[in-house]
């Protein structure tokens, strides 16, 4: 887990961490929607804080634990896509270094959510994990190719 606290929050939102993820982050609130959970998980991968995702996976399906000390994906934005009452469709995009050369791709991802005390995530179903190409049209759903839009983050 880092220890250092980010400024502006990793989900994207561009609002400062503590007014976003930081505050379910460290336990101050909880998130009200699914998306507001998928967000702040999405924020502790990129934090590596093992914690607060297995306190917020259902025990259904919570792994017994987590380890990303040594997980190499860089994570470089998320972007949602959608969301109902109890699910969000989202896409990750990711570099991972092979060899010192840096590999970029995407994750296509619905997620899903139960509420019971509090949200908690329930499993997700990958839709999709490709290599991402300058002339894609853009995972996030823009319209625009890759390269004029999404690529601009790496
Ligand atoms: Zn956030
Ligand atoms: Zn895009």
């Amino acid at each position: 887990m880092l220890t250092q606290t980010p400024h502006t929050c990793p989900c994207g939102s561009e609002q400062v961490f503590e007014a976003c993820c930081g505050k379910f982050i460290n336990n101050k609130e909880y998130p009200s929607t699914p998306e507001q959970l998928m967000r702040s998980r999405y924020s502790a991968y990129v934090l590596k804080n093992e914690n607060y995702l297995l306190n917020s996976w259902h025990e259904l399906t919570r792994p017994h634990s987590l380890d990303l000390s040594n997980d190499s994906t860089q994570w470089e934005k998320l972007s949602i896509i959608s969301s109902t009452e109890n699910t969000v469709h989202f896409v990750a995009f990711f570099s991972e270094s092979v060899n010192g050369k840096e590999n970029y791709f995407y994750l296509s991802e619905n997620s899903e959510f139960i509420k019971e005390q509090n949200w908690y995530y329930l499993k997700g179903m990958e839709l999709k994990t490709s290599e991402l190409t300058k002339n894609m049209p853009c995972p996030c759903q823009s319209g625009k190719k890759f390269k004029r839009c999404c690529a601009s983050i790496f």
